[in-house]
């Protein structure tokens, strides 16, 4: 076996670092379980982000609803890195898990004894042809990246009168029920403003329903308030940005419809690179990381782990699941790092807030099987549309996120 100077000297060699724990990806996730592993005492922990800026992406909702500024969904991505982490500013473009390592943007490798994949979801803007153009028109917008849901917020603001068309994509999505989060807010913009009724409001989502059995009475009473038309088993298959036209697919056939104002959820997938690696599921996960989904840890490869948006867990995929994920994973690599097996099982947690207006949320927490989840179990009419569940999503929840949620504390 080499002296650990040899191993050392032979990686430089190599362009090649190692540390313990390498984690993917420095989003939510990522600086989440960085942090409750530092809380753990685990040290020589690496993050692998190559952007400057860290994101809250759930107030990208209320920015383009037109009920948050977007400086308060950004932070320098330094600010949140946890003490005692290694920032690599650099993007992963393979892993090579049988040689325990992965390989960068820059050029360089490094090698792990354990690694975390989080890089997220991709959007992909080409799926559906003329969706990438439009978005380069001043018509249509997308509250899922930062810079489109400030134009979102310009767009349903400055509306009067036409036909405003919002689409939620078939498949895996982060956060998928977010599509519908501006809308509300909108409408109820519009109506205080008196030009609701002047308004075509269309909302084009996948399902059967509105969301989810528990939640869609409280829903569909907002949309009939508002006067929404609800395209359900609907998607988006086609936009013409110069025509102003989208064609939607429904059970009834292709429908064609004009649009003054087009805001779309993108169709969504698991990172190409993630797709093409050995960690992806040989069958059926999408590509996205094949993980024990109570565990996070992968089942043929096992100092590999994954949780958030890019793991094939059954949860539906958010921020709040994250939460209880990053708890088991941490406490699980920790056992494994002392020789013992896993015992830490994350339970399909999932919630979905609604910002059914400007000032109420519709407050929907489900387990993989949408089933009501509460947190408070005894208090299953959390999900009623409610003042108190907005204030805790628009002002205290982002607190929570920079302050507990990142730090690792919850
Ligand atoms: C508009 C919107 C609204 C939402 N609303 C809510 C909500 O109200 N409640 C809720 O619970 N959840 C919500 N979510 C979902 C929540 O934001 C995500 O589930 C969560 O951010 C996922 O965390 P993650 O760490 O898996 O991915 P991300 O937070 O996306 O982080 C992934 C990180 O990996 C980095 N990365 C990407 N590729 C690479 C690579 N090759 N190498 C290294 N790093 C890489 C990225 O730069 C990024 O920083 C919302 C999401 C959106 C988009």
């Amino acid at each position: 076996m080499p002296s650990p100077d040899a191993a050392d000297s032979s990686r430089a060699a190599r362009n090649e670092t190692h540390h313990r724990v390498v984690v993917v990806g420095g989003g939510n996730g990522g600086i989440s379980v960085a942090a409750r592993l530092r809380r753990r005492g685990i040290k020589d922990v690496a993050v692998i982000e190559p952007r400057d800026e860290h994101h809250y992406k759930p107030l990208f909702s209320h920015v383009a609803g037109g009920t948050a500024p977007a400086s308060i969904t950004v932070r320098p991505q330094r600010e949140v890195i946890p003490k005692g982490v290694e920032w690599i500013q650099d993007a992963v473009t393979a892993v090579q898990p049988e040689a325990n390592a992965v390989v960068l943007a820059g050029g360089g490798r490094i090698s792990y004894d354990h690694l975390i994949v989080c890089p997220g979801i991709q959007l992909d803007w080409n799926r559906i042809p003329g969706l990438a153009e439009a978005m380069q028109t001043p018509a249509a917008a997308s509250h899922y990246e930062l810079e489109l849901a400030k134009k979102a917020s310009r767009l349903l603001r400055d509306l009067t009168e036409g036909t405003v068309v919002f689409t939620q994509p078939d498949g895996p999505a982060s956060c998928a029920g977010a599509a519908q989060k501006p809308m509300y807010q909108a409408c109820d913009y519009w109506r205080a403003k008196g030009v609701l009724d002047a308004i075509r409001v269309v909302m084009v989502v996948p399902t059967e329903t509105a969301y989810l059995a528990p939640f869609d009475e409280e829903l569909q009473r907002k949309i009939d308030e508002y006067g929404i038309e609800l395209r359900t088993r609907s998607v988006l298959l086609r936009v013409d940005p110069d025509a102003h036209e989208v064609v939607l697919g429904g059970q009834d056939g292709p429908e064609h419809l004009h649009y003054d104002v087009l805001n779309v959820e993108p169709p969504q997938s698991a990172p190409d690179w993630l797709k093409a690696s050995e960690l992806a599921a040989p069958r059926s996960s999408g590509g996205f990381v094949e993980v024990d989904p109570q565990t996070l840890r992968h089942p043929r490869f096992p100092n590999v782990w994954s949780l958030g948006d890019a793991a094939a867990t059954t949860n539906s995929k958010c921020g709040g699941a994250l939460r209880k994920q990053t708890w088991v994973l941490a406490k699980n690599l920790s056992k494994a790092l002392r020789g013992k097996e896993p015992t830490a099982r994350y339970d399909g947690y999932a919630v979905c807030p609604f910002t059914v207006s400007r000032s109420t949320v519709v407050w929907a927490e489900f387990d993989d099987k949408g089933r009501q989840k509460p947190t408070i179990p005894f208090y299953k009419h959390m999900y009623r549309e409610s003042r108190l569940s907005w204030i805790f999503d628009r002002h205290v929840l982002p607190w929570v996120y920079w302050n507990l949620i990142l730090t690792g504390r919850v």
